[in-house]
C-alpha cells in the first residue's frame, strides 16, 4: 500500500478512535431500596460494569498509541509503509484496511503470539 493511502487510514482511524467517548464509569451504588436489588448484588453488577469499562478504554488507549507509533514510522520511513516489520513483506491491503495501524502480516503476528491468535474471535484483532 502506497504511504499516501496509508496514512489517510491512520488518520481517519485515529479520528474515529478519539470521537469514541471514554466508556462511563458508574460510580456505586449504594441505594438498593430504590432499585429492588439486593446491596450485595448492585455491588458485584456496579463492579463488572467498571472492570468493562475501564477494560475498554484501555484498549483505546492502546489502539491511539499503536496509530501514533505507526504514524511516526511513516513520517521516518515511508519506504516501510506497510511492510511487515518481521520479514519485509507487503502486508496486504485488506488487512491494512482494517488495522493500518498494523506493523506485521498476520503470519509474523501468529509467530510471535500464537496464544493470542487462537483465542482472538472475528477479524478485527487491533495488533
Ligand atoms: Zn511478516
Amino acid at each position: 500500500m502506497k504511504a499516501a493511502r496509508l496514512k489517510g487510514l491512520l488518520i481517519e482511524l485515529r479520528k474515529q478512535t478519539v470521537a469514541e467517548k471514554p466508556a462511563r464509569i458508574e460510580p456505586n451504588r449504594r441505594d438498593a431500596a430504590a432499585s429492588g436489588v439486593p446491596d450485595e448484588d448492585e455491588q458485584a453488577l456496579s463492579e463488572m460494569l467498571q472492570t468493562l469499562a475501564s477494560q475498554r478504554n484501555k484498549k483505546q488507549a492502546e489502539v491511539l498509541k499503536q496509530i501514533d507509533r505507526a504514524l511516526r514510522r511513516l513520517e521516518s520511513d515511508p519506504d516501510l509503509a506497510g511492510l511487515c516489520e518481521e520479514c519485509e513483506e507487503p502486508i496486504p491491503d485488506k488487512r491494512l484496511e482494517v488495522m493500518p495501524h498494523a506493523t506485521m502480516c498476520a503470519a509474523c503476528r501468529g509467530k510471535r503470539d500464537p496464544k493470542r491468535r487462537q483465542t482472538r474471535r472475528g477479524l478485527i484483532d487491533f495488533d
